[in-house]
């Protein structure tokens, strides 16, 4: 946002937003029975929020990582479905695009997802490789001016409600032998499977997205030939710092179930664990503080490999430390599968495992430092 103004007004969108829209839907989308992802994005759409950080000449709002994050976490305040599915749609499935894409490819694509009209999916995983991206065995064969793209993607989310998946297939061999593609859902030989059961985030669909025989156009290749681990890699480090934050608005409901609670204790008389709540409060304050600061490296131009690593490993550990906490201080009506902090913690989890596992955070932050 150019102008405190204008940033005052998005700001206003976003609580809007948020109360609307997002807080009304929280149980359903807890339970697995709310509107779909494309519905979600759409509402952000109407509201103005479904291109954050699209530029306004595409139909975006036209705001900076700071507002991003700001959006991902007051979603994920009220519900963390909600803040997943909107957080894949606004970082790793629209960013590559705004970032790598040409004119013509932003002029193609970009108004339809900052309206809302559109959910962007982002396709890495395979079965046979997560963590180690670079095992991918998808594959893109040039033939005239298309491509013929064959493999499975899996644990892809929107996959059966997006329309546009950002594709990662290899195009020749090792790290430099992978390309990012725009790949449209409604092309022959796309097709999903029934979204996979989780154990939480029930509202945001997970699944597999399958690849048979798909033409792809050589003009929906994103960027050069063999650039896609680059297109990869730069959309995760971004993506690392929403799901920084989604893990703030998590960690931040949490502690207000759980302060809801010591509270009704203290009002009957009965002690509190005061030890346990300034502990949660202190890592949910630090992990937004971390998720602020890695924004801002974006917003500057930096480069936020590591201290998007570092946001979203503390913040993820912290939404699971604190969900987990609030729990036992909620106690026992926390036992209930719907009760805030239960829904909470199954949320949580997952935060520890998309966009790169802490594991391998811890990976990219020691390599980090011993290379320096
Ligand atoms: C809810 C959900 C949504 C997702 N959405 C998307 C999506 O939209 N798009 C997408 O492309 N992917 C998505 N994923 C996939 C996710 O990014 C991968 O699951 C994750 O990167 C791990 O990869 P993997 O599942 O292949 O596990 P593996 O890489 O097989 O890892 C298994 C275990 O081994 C550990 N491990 C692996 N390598 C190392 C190492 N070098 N050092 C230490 N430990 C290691 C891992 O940390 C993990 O604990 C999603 C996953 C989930 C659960």
């Amino acid at each position: 946002m150019s102008t405190d103004t204008a940033g005052r007004a998005l700001a206003g969108r976003i609580a809007a937003f948020v109360e609307d829209a997002i807080a009304p839907i929280a149980s359903a989308m807890a339970r697995g029975d709310g509107p779909s992802p494309k519905r979600i994005v759409e509402a952000a759409g109407e509201a103005g929020l479904a291109g954050i950080l699209t530029p306004e000449a595409y139909g975006g709002a036209g705001g900076s990582h700071a507002d991003f994050i700001e959006f991902i976490e007051r979603v994920a305040h009220a519900d963390a479905s909600c803040a997943v599915i909107l957080d894949v749609h606004l970082s790793v499935g629209t960013e590559p695009l705004l970032i790598f894409g040409n004119d013509d490819q932003k002029s193609r694509y970009l108004r339809r997802l900052a309206r809302g009209e559109w959910l962007a999916a982002f396709a890495l995983t395979e079965a046979a490789g997560g963590s180690d991206a670079v095992a991918l065995q998808t594959r893109a064969v040039r033939d005239g001016d298309t491509y013929v793209l064959d493999g499975a993607k899996a644990f892809i989310t929107g996959a059966g409600d997006a329309d546009l998946y950002i594709v990662m297939a290899r195009t020749g061999e090792g790290a430099h032998g992978v390309s990012a593609f725009l790949v449209e859902a409604a092309w022959p030989g796309v097709s999903t499977g029934t979204p996979l059961a989780k154990m939480g985030l029930h509202g945001s669909w997970t699944g597999e997205l399958v690849l048979d025989g798909v033409r792809v156009p050589a003009v929906n290749r994103l960027s050069g030939e063999g650039v896609g681990f680059t297109v990869a890699m730069s959309a995760l480090d971004s993506g690392r710092v929403g799901i920084s934050a989604q893990a703030v608005g998590i960690a931040q409901g949490a502690l207000d179930a759980a302060l809801d609670a010591s509270r009704r204790r203290r009002d009957a008389g009965l002690d509190v664990d005061a030890v346990a709540i300034a502990d949660m409060e202190v890592r949910t304050a630090a992990s937004r503080q971390l998720t602020r600061h890695a924004a801002a490296l974006v917003d500057a131009g930096r480069r936020v490999t590591l201290d998007a690593a570092i946001a979203k490993l503390y913040s993820t550990d912290t939404c699971v430390a604190v969900a987990h906490a609030a729990v036992e201080l909620c106690a026992p009506e926390s036992g209930a599968d719907d009760h805030p902090a239960a829904v909470r913690l199954r949320d949580a989890k997952a935060c520890q495992i998309y966009e790169g596992t802490n594991q391998i955070q811890r990976v990219v932050i020691a390599r980090h430092l011993l290379n320096d």
